[in-house]
């Protein structure tokens, strides 16, 4: 079967791209993915991808990149994560579907359900519901067994790995999300220095308690 196939970036389309082609499917992917921002970061993942694509011999089609649409149409439900990332699965997803139809693709599938971070239901419903809006097939795959195997991958290959979903709510979410397990390291570590501190004051005071023991019975003696 034709599929174009959406993709987020490179890391996540190494698996997808591989168990799609072992069924024997000829494929595309689009980069649809208007959310990233800022621009340097869609650009360098589009080039990540790109580079490694190039070498596998698929076309990548970038689709259009209006990140103020995205604003306009996803950025407005704020920190609803629910809210927010099944509207942008479904613009990313019903532009991948439109492109699909135009030149001739029997079906779509994305590579996001590789993320076990991503939303895998509200994905499958939007792949769903942006083919049977366009009249082609979706080809949902629930990829997250495989995310493993592509992290290892995407290492090995040194490929850009980004640190965040796309949009800048999500910057912001990854940020405080680091700077809060970050807190949490450090006053675990600062409560183990106290307990540690604590049991050696507990121990001297032991021995110092021994000592004077001894001492007293020593006296005793000597009497
Ligand atoms: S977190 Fe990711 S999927 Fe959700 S709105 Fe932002 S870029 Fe889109």
């Amino acid at each position: 079967m034709r599929i174009l196939v959406h993709a987020c970036c490179g890391p996540c389309s190494l698996e997808p791209v591989r168990l799609l082609e072992e069924e024997g499917h000829e494929l595309a992917i689009a980069y649809s993915n208007p959310n990233i921002h800022p621009e340097a970061e869609y650009l360098k993942r589009l080039e990540t991808l790109q580079s490694w694509a190039d070498g596998e011999g698929i076309e990548v089609i970038p689709l259009v990149y209006d990140p103020e649409t995205w604003e306009h149409e996803v950025g407005v439900h704020g920190t609803d994560r629910a809210e927010r990332c099944r509207a942008c699965y479904r613009m990313r997803l019903q532009r991948t579907a439109a492109y699909a139809v135009e030149h001739g693709f029997e079906a779509i599938t994305t590579t996001l359900s590789v993320s076990p971070y991503q939303l895998t239901e509200v994905i499958a419903e939007e792949l769903e519901r942006a083919a049977a809006e366009a009249g082609i097939r979706s080809c949902f795959r629930d990829f997250r067994p495989h995310y493993q195997q592509a992290t290892i991958l995407s290492r090995e290959m040194r490929m850009y790995r980004q640190w965040y979903c796309g949009c800048h709510l999500s910057m912001e979410e990854s940020k405080r999300e680091r700077e809060e397990r970050f807190a949490a390291r450090k006053a675990s570590k600062e409560a183990r220095r106290a307990a540690r501190a604590s049991a050696e004051q507990y121990c001297a005071a032991i021995e110092a308690r021994s000592r004077m023991e001894l001492g007293r019975k020593d006296a005793h003696e000597d009497r």
